[in-house]
């Protein structure tokens, strides 16, 4: 089977795509002794592409990426490629909920979406590129504690009213931006 290593040591993230990619693929977490990629780009899928390639390179494997952010209309579409440190370089989640919530206060305007961008890169170093999207809102506080980052504050479109941080991991994935990305690779690769 095709050795494809991820661009990603987040366990969460790891035990997902091994899941969704395990048919077609042996799965390997990102070796750790790679430094972390600088996360430089203007867009999702300049830095997916950057993190993808240097495993690659490293590796002389497929190697696969994502990168994600979510994107609020009425913040111009902040924090966006930034959300990992939209509060700052070494802000915390909690940081960053806890600005997003500040610069919410009083906005009617509340909709938002998550994008991920997969990348993919073959062992000849050829490109795949998918992406996936989840429309949505951001409440007025914090509903429940599953998931991580943003997920107390969003409600999506095609949800019942619940915020990611209230639905079971598989209720997420069925309608999330991340699901939606691995769904589309998936079919690009069958
Ligand atoms: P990354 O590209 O997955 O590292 O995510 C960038 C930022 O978006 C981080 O602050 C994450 O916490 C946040 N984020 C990514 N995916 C999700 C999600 O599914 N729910 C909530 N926050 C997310």
């Amino acid at each position: 089977m095709n050795e494809l290593v991820l661009a990603t040591g987040n366990p969460n993230k790891v035990a997902e795509l091994s899941e969704l990619l395990g048919g077609q693929w042996t799965v390997h977490r990102r070796p750790d002794d790679l430094p972390e990629t600088v996360e430089d780009g203007e867009t999702l899928q300049e830095n997916a592409a950057k993190k993808a390639f240097e495993v690659h390179v490293a590796t002389g494997s497929a190697a696969l990426a994502d990168d994600t952010g979510l994107f609020v209309a009425t913040l111009g579409g902040r924090p966006g490629v930034r959300s990992a440190r939209f509060a700052g370089p070494d802000a915390t989640a909690e940081d960053n909920l806890r600005l997003l919530l500040d610069e919410m206060s009083g906005a009617t305007n509340r909709a938002a979406y998550f994008e991920t961008v997969l990348v993919l890169v073959d062992a000849n170093g050829g490109q795949t590129v998918v992406s996936g999207r989840c429309d949505g809102m951001i409440a007025n506080g914090r509903a429940g504690r599953g998931g991580f980052g943003y997920d107390p504050v969003f409600v999506p479109a095609d949800g019942d009213g619940r915020s990611f941080g209230e639905m079971t991991a598989d209720e997420k994935h069925a309608i999330s931006h991340r699901g939606r990305a691995l769904r589309a690779l998936c079919h690009e690769l069958a």
